[in-house]
């Protein structure tokens, strides 16, 4: 029964729920094993340009309501101490810097369409199930079992799935850039975007209160069959495979949630994240180096680079 479809039903469903809980997180990797497990950038990774001692991070109650952190070498004799935001800059100055370069993102590049198209792969592996209508009837009965009192709830899971792998495939195209034959890709993003504010117009809306409001069954049916004409509409553009995208590669290294925030206003936040993608940038300029930290340095001269091996 499953061999036109590939995947059994159970299988349809896992792999769609791990699709979301992975956030497909495409952010390259540094192959540098992350010793450290601070939410601090550079706690147990930065060494003290002095002494070599790795950095550890202190607190410091400034008035009722604001925190000062500092870097600090803890070796004995030592103590040296820097503001962590302003550490972070340098380093956020730095991981800017080494992404802008050619080589560096073009590894990017490769590395991200690489596992975009893994995770493409994965989830066309579900669409047999999502686009047959007697299939697609019984997924959804399986995955909204709960929770029927609201309005997108049975939805959902479909929703999320088909929306996920709708955005993975824009990303993809457009990391990519110039692609000249197949569907356009506006049409796919116009799709997606009006299904998403469908969902979110419904998002807040119990069944039984929704029908008042519109005005009985037959207003709630239509809403109904509209949902189910975007859906089928994103659904069908998904099994296409080739795409029409005019333009250059428009997703760049920087364009990323490591880099959203300014990392001095925000030190704690991400810091793993961050701290994978500086190494990665770092690692892939080809030559092994590593950070010192120079704590009694001014400021934004703090942060050194030092090949793999040699002492400062
Ligand atoms: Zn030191």
């Amino acid at each position: 029964m499953t061999a036109d479809v590939g995947l059994t039903i159970d299988d349809a469903i896992s792999t769609m729920r791990n699709f979301r809980r992975t956030e497909l997180d495409v952010a390259p990797e540094s192959g540098i094993p992350d010793e450290s497990d601070s939410p601090y950038i550079g706690e147990g990774f930065l060494r003290c340009a002095r002494c070599e001692g790795a950095v550890v991070v202190d607190s410091q109650d400034v008035g009722w309501y604001t925190t000062s952190r500092f870097y600090r070498c803890p070796a004995p004799g030592c103590g040296r101490r820097a503001p962590v935001s302003e550490v972070d800059a340098e380093l956020e100055s730095l991981t800017r810097q080494y992404l802008a370069e050619p080589t560096v993102g073009e590894a990017w590049r490769a590395e991200r369409l690489a596992k975009m198209d893994h995770w493409i792969a994965v989830g066309r592996t579900v669409l047999p199930w999502c686009c047959d209508q007697r299939r697609r009837r019984e997924l959804s009965r399986r995955l909204g079992k709960r929770q029927r009192m609201y309005v997108n709830a049975p939805k959902e899971q479909l929703f999320w799935f088909g929306t996920t792998l709708a955005g993975l495939i824009i990303d993809r195209v457009l990391t990519a850039g110039n692609s000249m034959k197949g569907r356009s890709l506006a049409e796919l993003h116009s799709a997606d975007r009006e299904w998403i504010s469908c969902y979110r117009s419904l998002e807040p809306w119990r069944r039984r209160e929704l029908r008042r409001a519109v005005g009985g069954r037959g207003q709630l049916k239509k809403i109904d069959d509209e949902w189910e004409w975007l859906q089928n509409r994103v659904l069908g553009l998904l099994q296409e495979t080739d795409w029409f995208y005019s333009g250059p590669p428009s997703r760049l290294p920087t364009e990323q949630r490591t880099m959203n925030e300014p990392w001095s206003q925000s030190p704690g936040v991400m810091g793993r994240e961050r701290r994978a993608l500086m190494m990665w940038a770092l690692g892939a300029r080809g030559s092994a180096v590593r950070l010192v930290v120079a704590l009694d340095a001014a400021p934004q001269k703090r942060v050194q680079v030092v090949p793999a091996g040699e002492t400062t």
